[in-house]
């Protein structure tokens, strides 16, 4: 792109910032990703997000949520809570939001990892319950934005049309506002963070629009967040690998997927990155 202000998201930047395992690396040093995901209505939610975050170099992965015995079923490999975020153990980094729904439970939830001082991811109905006029600068940590453009213009108190009209205004608009690394999704994904060009991601392929594939993203991100990876970076690693995963798994001639499909695709994309 012509706008200074805007960069491509390339191939070697993305590998150049992919994780990588040091020898005295131990699971607790290559981080702990928390999720907080999920509801009675929306357990699948819970297991896309952890599907994500078990793929995206983190050591652990801890599932907190009322779907703990269906994600535990599903992913013998997570370790799970059921109780508030606040007491479920140290981790490095949170995702919060997708199919948690929008009771009191969900809105402490949100509170307690918000008043964390380790990075956050907050997506889908997260983002419903985020405080009016919240100032995310007042954080120790990063604080990671997720909308698609009808959580976007939530958001922004604006419509879908507007936003779709004017994507890169409305996050840069939202990354100011909210004082928080912004990935807005859609056929192009934009990253913006204050003060820095915004990352524009080539990767994402139209199958990516089915349920749950913003899900996996979610688990995804938070997990290379916990690694240690700045947010900016780890929002655009998590996209890159999110659209290459879907790419890969709808070639050569662009066949349907499901979101878990990216998931699994997810480990063979990083390879190809590697
Ligand atoms: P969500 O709306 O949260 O389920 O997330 C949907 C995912 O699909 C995001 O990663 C979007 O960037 C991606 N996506 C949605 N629509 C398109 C599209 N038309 N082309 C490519 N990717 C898309
Ligand atoms: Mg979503």
């Amino acid at each position: 792109p012509a706008d200074p202000d805007v960069e491509a998201l390339q191939h070697e930047d993305v590998a150049a910032l992919l994780p990588r395992p040091s020898a005295e690396s131990d699971k607790y040093r290559r981080g702990v990703v928390g999720v907080v995901a999920g509801s009675a209505r929306y357990p699948g939610a819970a297991v896309l997000a952890v599907s994500g975050a078990l793929r995206g170099g983190a050591g652990a992965v801890r599932y907190v949520g009322p779907a703990a015995d269906t994600v535990i079923a599903r992913f013998p490999e997570t370790l799970v809570h059921s109780g508030p975020p606040a007491k479920a153990g140290r981790v490095q980094s949170w995702v919060v939001g997708p199919g948690l729904g929008d009771g009191a439970a969900a809105r402490h939830s949100l509170e307690d990892v918000l008043a964390s001082n380790v990075p956050v991811l907050v997506d889908a109905d997260g983002l419903h319950l985020l405080p009016a006029g919240g100032d995310l600068r007042k954080r120790e940590a990063a604080t990671i934005l997720t909308p698609h453009a009808g959580e976007a213009a939530a958001l922004l108190g604006v419509s879908r049309e507007e936003v779709e009209a004017g994507r890169l205004a409305a996050v840069r608009a939202l990354s100011d506002r909210y004082g928080a690394t912004v990935l807005l999704k859609g056929s192009t994904t934009l990253i913006a963070a204050e003060h820095q060009p915004v990352r524009v991601n080539p990767t994402g392929v139209g199958w990516l629009a089915t349920a749950g594939s913003g899900d996996v993203l979610s688990g995804l991100i938070g997990s290379l967040l916990a690694t240690g990876l700045p947010a900016r970076d780890a929002a655009s690693v998590g996209a890159y690998l999110h659209g290459l995963a879907a790419r890969r798994t709808t070639a050569p001639h662009g066949a349907p997927i499901a979101a878990y499909d990216v998931a699994t695709a997810l480990t063979d994309t990083w390879r190809d990155v590697l």
